[in-house]
């Protein structure tokens, strides 16, 4: 019995690190590997991408991937909670031997198996891995997987492959699952590149058999339910001040007059922050560019300048919003309206 409700993995998860989530958790991941009997076996693809979010991943620290290797294991059995079979930047096997481990991966010989992409899935002929076509692999390792994560802004919505004119058709995992007809949820983890945190977490969660409630764009909303902007960030003080930066750098203000996309962006950035819970992009010195969102990045650019805000950003024309946040011409609604129409209009609902 999972001793996790739905309600309180939305509120620890949002209060947490991966390594605090893991300590509470452990007894009840390793109850429910016990339970099943089986272990989880991990196929992580690559497709069009940076490499970023492995190495973001691999850099997770407090616990490091060594660590999730070795110290979670199930019971006496000296086994980690779950096995990554196939994650070709880091896999010691290679060529031949890499690829019988993704076949057996597929064949499901043992164990339950989660898919991990990273990267966008592109047209025909544009990736093709050990002489078959990404969209293949993809294709061939959905069709049999227990769960679906996508890592990284690549992953999930096209990110900077599906830039405009994105001339290899690159997508997002899940467009290109409904265009093939895998009626499958995917569990999205945008961000460019992913937080390692969320990775740990997610993963952690879908072992144990936890309810992942997702949003309309299939983000965990325990991690990408809270608008940066009006509930997490530091700076929003100086931003009700009236207290800006002018350029980039370490300055004490707002940084939305440098182009901070954080009133867009839903994540929880402010609080999980990235390398050891170090820093992240604002307060670095550098705008929020919104790379938690659909549409990124075109919808978003450019990134140093300013969002249309009021009273310049009276007048934005909903109807131009599909082109982007900018240029926007008539008359009628701010920030908070601009969020809410980049949103989109569905409600919220529950997909996994
Ligand atoms: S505009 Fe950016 S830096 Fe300023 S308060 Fe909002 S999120 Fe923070
Ligand atoms: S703070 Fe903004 S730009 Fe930086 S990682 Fe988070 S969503 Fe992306």
């Amino acid at each position: 019995m999972m001793s996790l409700t739905r309600r309180n993995f939305m509120k620890l998860v949002a209060a947490m690190g991966a390594s605090a989530f893991l300590s509470a958790y452990k007894g009840d991941i390793v109850r429910a590997v016990e339970a099943k009997k089986d272990y989880w076996h991990i196929c992580w693809l690559n497709g069009a991408a940076c490499t970023g979010c492995t190495v973001s991943f691999a850099q997770a620290s407090n616990p490091d991937l060594v660590q999730i290797l070795t110290e979670i294991i199930v019971g006496t059995s000296g086994l980690p909670i779950a096995l990554p079979d196939y994650m070709e930047t880091i896999h010691p096997a290679s060529g031949t031997l890499a690829e019988k481990l993704k076949e057996r991966w597929k064949a499901g010989e043992k164990g339950k198996r989660i898919l991990v992409v990273e990267g966008a899935v592109q047209k025909p002929g544009y990736c093709v891995v050990a002489g078959k076509d990404f969209r293949e692999h993809v294709r061939e390792a959905a069709e049999v997987a227990d769960a679906i994560v996508a890592v990284g802004q690549c992953a999930t919505f096209g990110g900077i492959p599906a830039a405009n004119p994105n001339p290899t058709g690159a997508m997002g995992l899940s467009e290109f699952l409904r265009e093939e007809g895998i009626a499958k949820p995917v569990i999205n983890l945008p961000l460019c590149p992913v937080n390692g945190e969320h990775v740990v977490i997610i993963l952690s969660a879908v072992i144990m058999g936890a309810k992942i409630d997702l949003d309309e764009h299939g983000r965990p909303k325990a991690l990408f339910g809270t608008n940066m902007h009006d509930e997490l960030c530091p700076y929003r003080p100086l931003y009700d001040r009236g207290v800006f930066i002018e350029e980039p750098g370490n300055g004490d203000g707002c940084r939305f007059k440098i182009g901070c996309k954080g009133p867009v962006a839903f994540t929880d950035c402010p609080s999980r922050r990235w390398n050891g819970k170090t820093s992240y992009c604002v307060e670095a010195g550098a705008p929020c560019i919104a790379c938690s969102e659909p549409g990124w990045p075109d919808k978003f650019s450019p990134f140093y300048a300013e969002l249309p805000s009021i009273p310049s950003f009276l007048g934005l024309n909903p109807t131009t919003l599909g082109a982007g946040i900018f240029g926007a011409t008539a008359v009628g609604i701010g920030v908070h309206a601009v969020r809410r129409k980049l949103r989109g209009e569905k409600d919220e609902q529950d997909s996994y």
